[in-house]
Order: structure tokens, then C-alpha cells, then sequence
């Protein structure tokens, strides 16, 4: 393909037959894009017979062009020119991202039969394949296709955006780090497809060539750099060994750094430029295939989203720059095929991010769920199941704000170390684990708070509204507790009996003072024969017997 082509270097005020005339050979080898500017002259055979009909253009990557001319040589030695400024350059562009100037005299049936070569002249071209991919094509075919490119790559671009507002939608709700990195990514790809597929010349009509060609080349950086970063923040934790992820993050910074040390503005005239900048690209495009395969077998699952969303875009890469290389001709229809991938991508990776979202809330909420379990062992009793002393303690301090208990109830089985010494400590705990039971089900909170000692904290204001007398609670509690001992523990002979001390809990009163108060009731019980409840202080002589039953 390029050895259609042939170039050559002089000043920017040599003309056309001034060039001609110095008789200095074009160069015609291998090599021949190693020019010096900085107007650089190119060579083109004008085959009629094989060229489409009507008006013939010529095309080239139009990154980094300033003005331009176009020559038609007739049989005859006749000279048509055509002189393009920036501005007009600009504004013949292709949705390739290419420009495309008229070939003077092909608008003409006579003419045309009669051109032979066709010259170039650019000044100061900034990358070299402004003049490597140069070729003739018709004019009437790509104005017929600029509208509908058009349309094709705006829809590209609107595909592309969607993600990146469902990525700020739900970044303020969850701040995942990822989601960022996702978003620069698609930005850049939005720019990249909005910019270099020239679509950038129908919002801003005024905007130059450099700027253009600089704005593909950051945002290429920018996107491949974000997508190492991504990848780093993506992935599980623990997923992508320690050295990949400083190798990953060295590379991904590669591109951007090039490019901000290789391409500047006005850096002039500077072919090798474009060559560092693809260059730089290289590293991470190996780490990242390298990582893939990394995460992929350490398990990790998020990595499957990034090997379906880039696998297509390296190989349509692959295949751009083997083209590139003249390694084989292949299809240029490839080239949009590059943009479609991009956009896939930006999707594929919507969705493994909506994954990843979803994978972190699951392991969130059973992290959560499994903090809980560890709450409610620590605040049980292991042997009733009851709430233990720590459970108490923290209701009682809650109890302070909310006030949703009056009394306070301490239930101490009597001569329980006498049932162990007579029937085992086996059947001392199912005495223990009865009790729990039948505790629980009392509309009270009941916890277990020492060997064979219980409280309740109760509230007094019936659910009808109506008072209820602790004493009588805590009675009809204790024949219930002596019923089910009585009924599930059959080994022991004797009835178990419980005494009972009840204090008020005042809404300033302290946990100490109110249990000091119940304790002093309960030993009052103990003292006066056990078998009885005591809810006042033993000098005004308030007790209660659980009615039939027998003190032991
Ligand atoms: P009092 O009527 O004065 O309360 O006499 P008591 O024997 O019930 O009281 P004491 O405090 O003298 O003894 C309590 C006994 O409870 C001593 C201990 O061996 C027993 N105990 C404490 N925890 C457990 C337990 O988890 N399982 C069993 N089987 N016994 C326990
Ligand atoms: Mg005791
Ligand atoms: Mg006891």
C-alpha cells in the first residue's frame, strides 16, 4: 500500500515547480516518512482507471495539520493547485478522523482523464501518518456518509454517557473508589470517540487541528491510565499480588507522563513524537493481559468482567496496528469496530460495576449479621439461654432514658446447693435451664446474673392500661417456676421454692442502689424463711407466700 507513495522535505516557501525544477529525487524506500519538514512534499500516481468516478479527494489523518496544498499534474506538465489554510483544512474533515481536499481538476471529466500525479504539501506536519495513511477516495461517497457516521458515533457517545450517570447516581449513595476511576474512563472514552471521529467539528465549528489531535491523545492516556487504575481498585482485595499492583500503577502512569513530556501545544515539528506516545502504551497493555490472567486464577471474579470488556478491544487494537505495520491489509471498516468496543466496554463494565456493588452490600450485610450473632453470644447466658449480666446491665442503663421498666425483680432459688449435693449437678442445670425457660416467657426482661439468681425488670402499667401489683406478678411468676420444676425435673423429691426481692426503679436511681435495695429485700426473704416474695423494707414486714406451696 505505501509504496504508492513517495515524499520529500524543503522549506515552506519552495513552490511546486521551483521543487520540480531543483530535479532532487522524491524518496521512494521504506523509510521515506523519516522526513525533515518543515514542509514535506508527497507523491501520489494518479491511476484514473482504478479510482472511483466524479470528484477525487485526497485523505489522511488530519492530527496535527496546519496548511496544506494540493497539486494536480497534467500529461501535458501543467500544473492546478489548490491552496488549504488551517481553518480550511479544518473544516474538510472526514468521520474517520481524517481531512479530505479536493484533487483540483477532477471536478472536471476532461481534466480528470488527463492528471497523472498528484503532490502534497504539508507544513509542518505533526505525525507521520498524516502522510503514511495519504490515499485518493471520492468526495461525493464520504459526504454522502458524513450524516449518517455522524449519527452512528453521537449514538456511540449517548450509549457511552448512560453509564457514566448511573456511575454519579449511585456514587452518592455508595462511595465505592472504583466507580470514580470508571467514570474518568468513560469520559475519556466519550472524548476520545467525540473527538477523533470529528464529531467535535459539528458542536464547535471553530476548533483547530492541534487541539483536536490533542485532546485524542490525552484522552487516550487519560482513559488507558484510568483503566489501570480501575483495574487496581475493581478487583477483590488480595486478588492482584503486591509487585503487579505497583507494576500496574507505574505502567498505567506511563502514557499520561509521555504524553505530557512528548506533546506539546506548539512543540512544532516533531515526527517522532507519535512513535514515543504509542510506545508508552505498550507496558500496560502486557501488565493488564499479564494481571488478567493473574486475577483471573487467584479466583476472582470482578476480573471476568475486565477480560470480557478488553479482550475485544485489544485484539481490534492488535489488528489496527498490525494494519498499521502493513503486516496485512485486512478490512478498514476494522477502525469502527474499535469505537463499538469502546463503547461495549464502557457497558460491560457498567455491569460489573452494578456486580461488584452488589457483591460488596452481601458481604456488608452478613458482616453485619455475623457482628450480631457475636452481640447476642456475648450478651447470653450460654447454659439458659437467658440474657446474661452484661445484657442486664446495658437494659437497666437504657432503662434510665426510656423508662419502660418500674420494678426490678431478683429471683434466687432456694437451697439450690443442697439439689446439687443430693442429685447432681446435671439435674441442678435442668433445674437452671427450667427456670431460663419458663422466665423467657414471661412478658418481662429476664436475665441470668449469677449462679441461681435471676432478675426481671417489669413494667407495671398493663397492656389494658391497668395497674399491676408486683408482688402478685412475681407470685403468680414463682408458681409457674415451681409447677415447671416440679413437672420436668421428676428426680427431684422435694419442692423447689424461690425467694424474691422487688425494688422500684426510680428514674434517677443508679443500677447499684436499686440492686442493693432488692438484694437487701431478697436476704430479707432468705432470713425470714425463704419461700417469699419481699417488696418493702422488713421493718414495715411486707411478705408473700406463693399460695400452696410448702416452704422446704
Ligand atoms: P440459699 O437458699 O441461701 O440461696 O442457698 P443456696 O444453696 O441456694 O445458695 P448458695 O449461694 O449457698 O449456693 C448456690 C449454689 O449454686 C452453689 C453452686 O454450686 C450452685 N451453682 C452455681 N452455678 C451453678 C450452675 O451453673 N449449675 C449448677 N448445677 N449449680 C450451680
Ligand atoms: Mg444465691
Ligand atoms: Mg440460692
Amino acid at each position: 500500500m505505501s509504496d504508492r507513495l513517495c515524499t520529500q522535505s524543503s522549506a515552506t516557501d519552495v513552490s511546486l515547480t521551483t521543487l520540480l525544477k531543483s530535479g532532487k529525487p522524491f524518496d521512494c524506500s521504506s523509510d521515506k516518512y523519516a522526513v525533515e519538514g518543515p514542509r514535506v512534499w508527497v507523491k501520489l500516481p494518479f491511476l484514473a482507471d482504478t479510482l472511483p468516478a466524479g470528484i477525487v479527494e485526497v485523505q489522511g489523518d488530519n492530527n496535527g495539520l496546519t496548511t496544506m496544498q494540493v497539486h494536480a499534474q497534467l500529461d501535458d506538465g501543467r500544473i492546478l493547485s489548490s491552496d488549504f489554510s488551517k481553518r480550511q483544512v479544518a473544516k474538510h474533515w472526514r468521520s474517520k478522523g481524517s481531512f479530505g481536499l479536493p484533487v483540483p481538476g477532477t471536478d472536471n471529466a476532461a481534466l480528470r482523464d488527463r492528471i497523472q500525479t498528484v503532490y502534497v504539501a504539508i507544513d509542518h506536519p505533526k505525525v507521520a501518518s498524516s502522510i503514511s495513511l495519504m490515499q485518493l477516495a471520492s468526495k461525493e461517497r464520504w459526504d454522502a456518509m458524513t450524516l449518517p457516521l455522524s449519527i452512528m458515533f453521537a449514538l456511540l457517545c449517548g450509549m457511552a454517557i448512560m453509564p457514566l450517570i448511573y456511575n454519579i447516581f449511585f456514587y452518592a449513595a455508595m462511595r465505592y473508589n472504583f466507580m470514580l476511576w470508571h467514570s474518568v474512563m468513560i469520559s475519556a472514552t466519550v472524548c476520545y470517540t467525540f473527538s477523533s471521529s470529528g464529531l467535535i467539528f459539528l458542536v464547535f465549528p471553530e476548533i483547530s487541528l492541534v487541539t483536536k489531535m490533542m485532546l485524542n491523545y490525552w484522552t487516550l492516556a487519560i482513559g488507558v491510565g484510568a483503566g489501570g487504575f480501575f483495574l487496581l481498585r475493581f478487583v477483590e482485595p488480595g486478588k492482584i499480588a503486591p509487585w503487579l499492583q505497583r507494576l500496574i500503577t507505574v505502567t498505567a502512569l506511563l502514557p499520561v507522563l509521555v504524553t505530557a513530556s512528548v506533546l506539546r501545544i506548539d512543540g512544532g515539528y516533531n515526527m517522532d513524537a507519535r512513535n514515543y506516545y504509542h510506545a508508552s502504551f505498550l507496558p500496560v497493555f502486557f501488565v493488564v493481559l499479564y494481571a488478567m490472567g493473574h486475577a483471573a486464577r487467584r479466583g476472582s471474579r470482578a476480573i471476568w468482567f475486565q477480560i470480557a470488556g478488553w479482550t475485544p478491544i485489544i485484539l481490534f487494537s492488535l489488528d489496527r496496528v498490525a494494519r498499521g505495520l502493513d503486516l496485512y491489509i485486512g478490512w478498514p471498516i476494522l477502525d469502527y469496530g474499535l469505537y463499538f468496543m469502546l463503547v461495549l466496554e464502557t457497558i460491560i463494565l457498567a455491569l460489573g460495576v452494578a456486580h461488584r456493588i452488589l457483591r460488596l452490600r452481601q458481604q456488608h450485610e452478613q458482616t453485619l449479621r455475623h457482628q450480631a450473632e457475636l452481640t447476642v453470644l456475648a450478651e447470653t447466658d450460654g447454659l439458659t439461654l437467658l440474657n446474661n449480666r452484661r445484657a442486664f446491665d446495658r437494659e437497666f442503663e437504657r432503662n434510665q432514658q426510656e423508662m419502660r421498666y418500674s420494678h426490678l425483680a431478683i429471683i434466687d432459688i432456694d437451697f439450690f446447693k443442697r439439689i446439687n449435693d443430693r442429685y447432681g449437678h446435671e439435674i441442678g442445670d435442668t433445674v437452671l435451664r427450667v427456670v431460663g425457660s419458663k422466665l423467657n416467657e414471661t412478658p418481662y426482661f429476664a436475665a441470668r446474673i449469677g449462679g441461681e439468681e435471676f432478675t426481671l425488670l417489669m413494667q407495671m402499667q398493663g397492656s389494658d392500661g391497668r395497674k399491676k401489683y408486683p408482688a402478685n406478678v412475681v407470685t403468680d411468676i414463682c408458681q409457674t417456676l415451681i409447677q415447671a420444676v416440679n413437672d420436668q425435673v421428676p428426680e427431684i423429691r422435694e419442692t423447689v421454692t424461690f425467694s424474691v426481692g422487688i425494688a422500684s426503679i426510680s428514674r434517677r436511681a443508679s443500677l447499684r442502689s436499686v440492686m442493693a435495695t432488692a438484694d437487701r429485700r431478697l436476704y430479707d426473704a432468705k432470713r425470714n424463711g425463704r419461700n417469699q416474695i419481699v417488696w418493702v423494707d422488713m421493718s414495715e414486714t411486707r411478705t408473700e407466700k406463693p399460695a400452696g406451696t410448702a416452704s422446704a
